[in-house]
C-alpha cells in the first residue's frame, strides 16, 4: 500500500454482497478498502475464503474490517447514547461475541486493523458504563494482539481530550483511533483538526468524511460530500500528513442518493490534495 492511499469504506457503496463490493471498488480505481458489516454468513467456516480470494482477484488491500451490531441507531444523539457499540449493557455481551467473529474474519483475512463505534463514552469516569466501556475494549485489544492487530474506535462522540483520557484508562499499545473528522462536527464535539493534534500519536487509521455542524440541541449534524462541509478538506490532509500519518484515506459516505458518484467525486479530490 501507498502512503495516503484513496481507499473506500465498502459499506458506503450500499452493496451487500461484499465480493460484489469489491468488485465495484476496483472499477472505482481504489485501491484499498476498509470491510464493512456483514452479513452473519460472512463471519462463518471457512466463507472468508471467498473474501480472501476476491481481494486476491481485484488486487485491492483491506486496510481495516469494522464490527457494527444489530439493534444501533444513529436518529438523534439520544439514540447514539442509548443504543450504539459497547455502552448498552443488555447487548454487550452479544455484541462482545460479533466483535470476535469479526475480529476472527479479518485475522484470515490478514487485515491489520478492527475498528468499531464503542458508544458514546460516559464522561464522568466514576460512571459504571465508563468501567465496562474501558473492561470491554481491554477484552477486545487482548483479543486481537496474538493475532498482530490493533483496535481502532471511531472518534468524534466524544471530544479529542477526553478521547485521549479513555485511551490512557485502556493502557492497551495496541488501541487507537480510526480519526472521523466529520463526526466531530455531526456530534457538535469540537474542531476536527485541533483534535487531531491531541490525538497525534494514537491515529491508526482515517475517514475522509464531511459534515455541517447541527443547527438542533440534541439533533445530529447533516452528512455532506467530502469537500462540501465544515471539515476543510485542505486543511484536515495538511495536518494528516504534519503528524506523519501515512496509512490509507478511506472515504466514508453515509447519506445521499448518489453515493458512488460522491465517492468518485471524493476520491478525484484527495487524489488532487493528498
Ligand atoms: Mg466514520
Amino acid at each position: 500500500m501507498q502512503p495516503l492511499q484513496v481507499g473506500v469504506f465498502t459499506n458506503s457503496m450500499r452493496i451487500d454482497d461484499p465480493l460484489a463490493a469489491l468488485a465495484k471498488a476496483k472499477e472505482l480505481g481504489l485501491g484499498v478498502v476498509q470491510i464493512g458489516p456483514l452479513a452473519d454468513e460472512w463471519y462463518q467456516g471457512d466463507a472468508y475464503q471467498r473474501i480472501a480470494a476476491c481481494l486476491q482477484e481485484c488486487g485491492v488491500v483491506p486496510s481495516a474490517i469494522c464490527a457494527a451490531y444489530p439493534g444501533e441507531s444513529y436518529a438523534d444523539q439520544d439514540a447514539v447514547r442509548g443504543t450504539v457499540g459497547l455502552l448498552p449493557e443488555a447487548f454487550l455481551a452479544e455484541r462482545m461475541a460479533l466483535t470476535k467473529l469479526v475480529a476472527d474474519l479479518g485475522a484470515n483475512l490478514g487485515v491489520p486493523i478492527l475498528t468499531t463505534h464503542i458508544g458514546v463514552m460516559p464522561e464522568d469516569p466514576a460512571d459504571p458504563g465508563h468501567h465496562r466501556l474501558v473492561d470491554a475494549v481491554q477484552e477486545i485489544a487482548d483479543y486481537l494482539a496474538p493475532k498482530g492487530m490493533r483496535f481502532a474506535m471511531e472518534t468524534g462522540q466524544e471530544t479529542g481530550p477526553a478521547m485521549k483520557e479513555f485511551l490512557a484508562a485502556v493502557g492497551r499499545d495496541n488501541v487507537g483511533v480510526n480519526f472521523d473528522p466529520a463526526n466531530m462536527i455531526l456530534y457538535g464535539t469540537g474542531d476536527p483538526i485541533e483534535a487531531l493534534e491531541v490525538l497525534r500519536d494514537h491515529v491508526l487509521h482515517v475517514h475522509c468524511k464531511d459534515g455541517e455542524w447541527p443547527t438542533v440541541a440534541g439533533q445530529l449534524g447533516t452528512e455532506v460530500p467530502l469537500g462540501a462541509g465544515a471539515v476543510g478538506v485542505e486543511r484536515y490532509l495538511g495536518k494528516l500528513k504534519e503528524i506523519g500519518y501515512a496509512g490509507p484515506l478511506v472515504i466514508e459516505r453515509e447519506a445521499g442518493e448518489d453515493r458512488l458518484g460522491d465517492i468518485t467525486r471524493a476520491k478525484e479530490l484527495l487524489e488532487r490534495l493528498r
